[in-house]
């Protein structure tokens, strides 16, 4: 079954280590509902986990409901086939786009819903992705440092790529909730799925704007290394988004992998690592 909010920390068997996860949603400061919603799925079977941070759009009740149901969605629809991950994967949120395209049409009261998603699908015996549309983030935290691995589907990010706007400029700018993608929005809609190698001791937070849009990367840095569980950090950054205003919904999941966790594609690049540098030593002593 799948796991809503509210979630406390747990703790899985996976890929011979320790996989924990800790989730938390806050309505901010500002806001009166939350329209963000967060879930993960764990198929014991398939060694998968799957990850989702889902950031609603539109009035009245519109984005909550959006986002719920694309939770809804991809945590019931990723283990339905005998695909590769990432054409399962694509597919879930192809078919949440539909629901929430459908149910819009139907409820004249949901009329504009949609949501952003951010979903990654971890996988024990073979390669991981991540999937995107909007501009809820994905980070990772390996060896002390913090990485963006997804690009927001954002007008401002845009900007930012074409050179139009700076990085600085682009935090205070007032079109910086523009999606330029979202689920809910058009039949075709366009999704990011990229494939990931995670290593051991990888931490990964899947967050909303109202995380990343208040908080800078090195700051979200600071405060997951200040904290040695799941848990705590996530209800660190939510306590640091609403001392910084607080003016969006919340939303935190982190993904954090043991030491001693074995992945096969970490194991097959140490081979070929080794091999590399034996045939390195072996010409310098010929
Ligand atoms: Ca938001």
């Amino acid at each position: 079954m799948p796991t809503f909010p509210p979630s406390d920390q747990i703790s899985l068997a996976w890929a011979g280590g320790l996989l924990q996860v800790a989730g938390a949603t806050d309505v901010g400061s500002v806001r009166r509902i939350n329209q963000d919603a967060y879930g993960h799925f764990h198929d014991a079977e398939r060694g998968e986990s799957l990850f989702v941070v889902a950031d609603g759009l539109g009035g009245h009740r519109g984005g909550e409901v959006a986002s719920r149901m694309a939770i809804e969605a991809l945590c019931q629809r990723i283990g339905e086939g005998d695909e590769s991950p990432p054409i399962r994967l694509a597919r879930a949120i192809s078919i949440a786009n539909q629901e929430i395209l459908a149910r819009s049409r139907k409820d004249r009261t949901l009329d504009g819903m949609g949501t952003t998603i951010v979903c990654l699908l971890l996988v024990a015996n073979g390669r991981s992705y991540v999937a995107h549309v909007g501009d809820s983030r994905l980070y990772r935290v390996r060896l002390g440092q913090i990485d963006g691995i997804t690009e927001d589907h954002s007008l401002v990010a845009a900007l930012v790529r074409e050179g139009v706007l700076s990085l600085a400029d682009a935090r205070s700018d007032p079109r910086r909730n523009q999606v330029l993608r979202a689920l809910g929005m058009r039949d075709d809609v366009e999704i990011e799925v990229a494939p990931l190698l995670p290593m051991p001791g990888d931490l990964y937070l899947l967050c909303s704007d109202g995380l990343h849009g208040l908080i800078e990367d090195p700051e979200i840095l600071r405060i997951i290394a200040s904290q040695s569980e799941p848990e705590p950090g996530v209800a660190a950054l939510l306590s640091a988004a609403n001392h910084a205003g607080g003016n969006d919904n919340i939303t935190c999941l982190i993904a954090s992998l043991s030491e001693n966790t074995k992945l096969p594609m970490f194991r097959f690049r140490m081979t070929r690592f080794v091999t590399f540098i034996r045939s390195l030593l072996k010409k310098a002593r010929s």
